[in-house]
């Protein structure tokens, strides 16, 4: 079953998310979204989704 992490918005294996959330990717894209707001902001994340492609 594949789960979707809203810090990097991508699909993940329910298998990887505790791998995931140690790879320095999520890290950054994380520390980033806590220097922009408070916590997890979705409008954030929808932004960077959308810049994304
Ligand atoms: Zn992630």
């Amino acid at each position: 079953m594949n789960l979707r992490c809203n810090v990097c918005s991508i699909e993940i294996d329910e298998k990887e998310v505790d791998s995931h959330i140690g790879t320095p990717q999520h890290l950054e894209n994380k520390s980033k979204i806590s220097t922009n707001g408070k916590g997890l902001d979705k409008s954030v994340t929808d932004m960077w989704y959308k810049s994304l492609g």
